[in-house]
């Protein structure tokens, strides 16, 4: 970031968490960004509302026009902050159009993955994460041949300390009271199955090269931690903070400059006091298992994890299912699925929208 220029930055999914986030830190930070577009997803009056106080250039609401915004080459960045599928294509664009990307949106890794870092790689463009966990890597890690193992942090999610048996009958209401984050329904629930770590494990293997034997969760109920790395020599390098995702969104829409940012105190070890780590009980969070499973399988396995537990996902909020079966709808899906090993861009779709209709098909029977 050039410190006397504006950074030119569009935000696809600004009326969502991270999105209204984002608008937060740039307020905050308003002589360093100019505006291009703003993308909402459904909620017109807050895209509007955001319109009148940030005069972007133009605004968009639903998918149409993140094509648009993604072609622009007059962004030097675009933050990625929309939720689920609809990520993957305007960030391909994105990159083909050699604009950098600050990636919120962890599904896009998670379908495509392979495709989305060798096209970053070709078109010269950065990926920095915004996943707070992948945020904290990215900031520890200096030379990536360097590193031993990768150690991500996951704070347990609301059921950590309960029985499986009240797991599986949790409510909405209980799934969607995260102890530490405040964030997306989707993301919510999959913190409370613990699928968000899995699908970070997969975001982490393509975002740093990094096989998946050599990524390991520990959970961290304080979340203070954001996650560590093992260098070669046993040195580990850890980046902690106050949980608060305005953090990650700052480092991300800044990197590599550094500015102060919306702080609601300063850190005190004294005061935090202590830091608790534990192994994952896989056996009460089976999803983290199954994550690693299609990661290492590769290829459309992990499209076909994500597309079933999203739809899962979707019908549990609509109180069509329990939260334990979104386990079990997704390894069901998984184990049916004939995996294609290298997909192309079509295929990945193709797998996705499949997948889907065979997920809300098998969930009619709950
Ligand atoms: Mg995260």
């Amino acid at each position: 970031m050039d410190k006397n220029k504006k950074r030119k930055i569009s935000i696809i999914g600004s009326t969502g968490s991270i999105g209204t986030q984002a608008l937060e830190v740039i307020e905050k930070l308003q002589d360093k960004f100019e505006i291009i577009a703003l993308a909402g997803g459904h909620n017109k009056e807050l895209l509007d509302l955001q319109a009148k106080k940030f005069k972007p250039h133009y605004t968009c609401l639903g998918e149409e026009g993140l094509e648009k915004i993604c072609s622009d080459k007059e962004n030097d960045i675009i933050l990625m902050a929309c939720s689920g599928r609809i990520g993957l294509k305007p960030t391909l664009t994105a990159i083909k159009n050699g604009i950098d990307i600050a990636l919120a949106n962890k599904e896009t890794l998670v379908m495509a993955g392979d495709i989305v870092m060798e096209e970053a790689k070709k078109h010269g463009v950065k990926i920095i994460p915004v996943d707070s966990e992948h945020c904290a890597i990215h900031q520890c890690i200096k030379d990536i041949n360097q590193v031993e193992k990768l150690i991500i942090t996951a704070s347990g999610g609301p059921f950590l300390n309960k029985s499986i048996d009240e797991m599986k009958q949790a409510t909405v209401e209980q799934a969607l009271a995260h102890p530490r984050w405040n964030m997306g329904k989707k993301i919510t629930v999959d913190s409370a199955t613990l699928m968000n770590k899995g699908l970070e494990i997969i975001e982490a293997h393509h975002l740093f090269s990094m096989d998946y034997d050599k990524i390991e969760v520990v959970v961290h109920p304080q979340s203070i931690v954001h996650s560590a790395i093992e260098y070669k020599d046993g040195s580990v390098i850890a980046q902690l903070g106050l949980p608060s995702m305005h953090i990650p969104i700052q480092y991300a829409i800044t990197y590599p400059e550094r500015f102060e940012g919306i702080k609601s105190k300063s850190f005190s070890f004294a005061q935090i006091a202590r830091l608790d780590f534990l192994a994952p009980d896989f056996e009460k969070f089976p999803t983290v298992k199954l994550a690693y499973n299609a990661g290492k399988t590769g290829g459309t396995a992990t499209v076909c994890l994500n597309a079933a537990n999203e739809e899962a996902v979707f019908a549990f909020l609509d109180g069509k299912i329990k939260l334990y079966n979104i386990y079990e709808i997704t390894k069901k899906m998984m184990d049916e699925h004939t995996v294609i090993k290298n997909p192309t861009i079509e295929e990945i779709f193709e797998v996705d929208k499949n997948i889907r209709e065979l997920t809300k098909k098998f969930i009619q029977q709950f």
